[in-house]
């Protein structure tokens, strides 16, 4: 929200994040990792941003701590699913739902099977039973 005001985009007057109720302005930072509803996606994923450092960093540390070969597969599904759980809501009026979040993941995670290595597949099947 904030880069299409920056560019002059006519959106009316919503500017604040439809995921919480913080009323903070839409950024990236806050939407993907900042969020209230965010960061209870990403702890269910089972990652932990610290706000006080930079998220280049905390994406690594995140990584370190996850120490797992498939964290930018992951990363990518769970803010994927973020960035559509708000879009849900802009373009369709659908009230933000972890549950929501947590189903769309978990088909994602299991779409991924497909594509890796069968011990790398059976890491998904038993991440996505544990979620
Ligand atoms: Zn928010």
């Amino acid at each position: 929200m904030n880069m299409l005001k920056r560019r002059h985009f006519h959106i009316g007057d919503i500017e604040s994040c439809v995921l919480c109720t913080a009323q903070d302005k839409e950024t990236i930072g806050h939407l993907i990792f900042n969020c209230p509803f965010s960061q209870t996606c990403w702890s269910k994923i089972g990652i932990s941003y610290n706000s006080t450092i930079s998220r280049i960093e905390a994406t690594i540390r995140a990584k370190e701590i996850y120490s797992d070969r498939l964290f930018f597969e992951i990363f990518t599904i769970t803010a994927w699913n973020i960035w559509k759980e708000r879009n849900n809501f802009i373009f369709n009026q659908i009230s933000p739902s972890h549950r929501a979040w947590l189903e769309r993941t978990k088909v994602d995670l299991t779409w991924l099977t497909y594509r890796v290595s069968p011990d790398l597949s059976d890491y998904i099947t038993s991440l996505v039973n544990s979620l």
